[in-house]
C-alpha cells in the first residue's frame, strides 16, 4: 500500500509518516502542493492524505488537480478544527473524507482502512458518504460520528440510497 502524504507542517508530517511506516505502509511526504502534483503525475498511489494550507499550490488546488486527471485514488483531508467551509469544499471538489486536527492517529488510520478497502471494492460492514456513516452489522448510523436514532423503516430506505447513491429510486424499487 503507497501512501502520499502531503503536509508542510513537519511535525504532523513526521507523526503521520512514522505511524503510516508502523502499519506497514509505504510513504512518500511532499511538503507542497506543487511538488504532489508533480509526483501524482508520475506515481500511482492508493489514498492521498492531504492537508489544505500548503506552500505554493494549496490543498484544494491539489484536489481538483487529481479529479481533473481523472484519478480515482481516495484522499482523505486534514483540516483544521474550525475550517467547515474547508470541509464542505473539500468533499464537494472530491475528497472522499476528512479528519480534523488535531486528530487521533487510530482514527487516522481507521479512515484510511475503510477508503482503500471501498477504493478496492471490497465489501465490508460499513457504507459511507461523505459523513455519514452506516454500520450494517450493528445498525447504528452516525453523521459526523455522532449517533442518530432512526426507525427500522428508515434505517431500511437509509441502507438502499447508500448503495446506491447518485441514482433516483422509484416507489416499486424502494
Ligand atoms: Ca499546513
Amino acid at each position: 500500500m503507497r501512501v502520499l502524504l502531503v503536509e508542510d507542517d513537519l511535525m504532523i508530517g513526521e507523526t503521520l509518516s512514522d505511524a503510516l511506516q508502523d502499519e506497514a505502509y509505504t510513504v512518500d511526504w511532499v511538503k507542497d502542493g506543487q511538488q504532489a502534483i508533480a509526483t501524482l503525475k508520475v506515481q500511482p498511489y492508493n489514498l492521498v492524505l492531504l492537508d489544505l494550507g500548503l506552500p505554493k499550490v494549496d490543498g484544494m488546488g491539489v484536489l481538483m488537480a487529481i479529479r481533473t486527471a481523472k484519478l480515482d485514488t481516495p484522499v482523505l483531508i486534514l483540516t483544521a478544527r474550525d475550517a467547515t467551509q474547508d470541509r464542505i469544499l473539500g468533499l464537494d471538489a472530491g475528497a472522499d473524507d476528512y479528519v480534523v486536527k488535531p486528530f487521533d492517529l487510530g482514527e487516522v488510520l481507521a479512515r484510511m482502512r475503510v477508503l482503500i478497502r471501498r477504493s478496492q471494492g471490497k465489501t465490508d460492514n460499513l457504507l459511507q458518504i461523505g459523513t455519514l456513516a452506516l454500520d450494517t452489522l450493528n445498525k447504528k448510523v452516525t453523521l459526523d460520528n455522532k449517533p442518530i436514532d432512526i426507525t427500522a423503516k428508515e434505517y431500511m430506505l437509509l441502507t438502499t440510497f447508500m448503495l446506491s447513491p447518485d441514482k433516483v429510486l422509484s416507489k416499486t424499487q424502494l
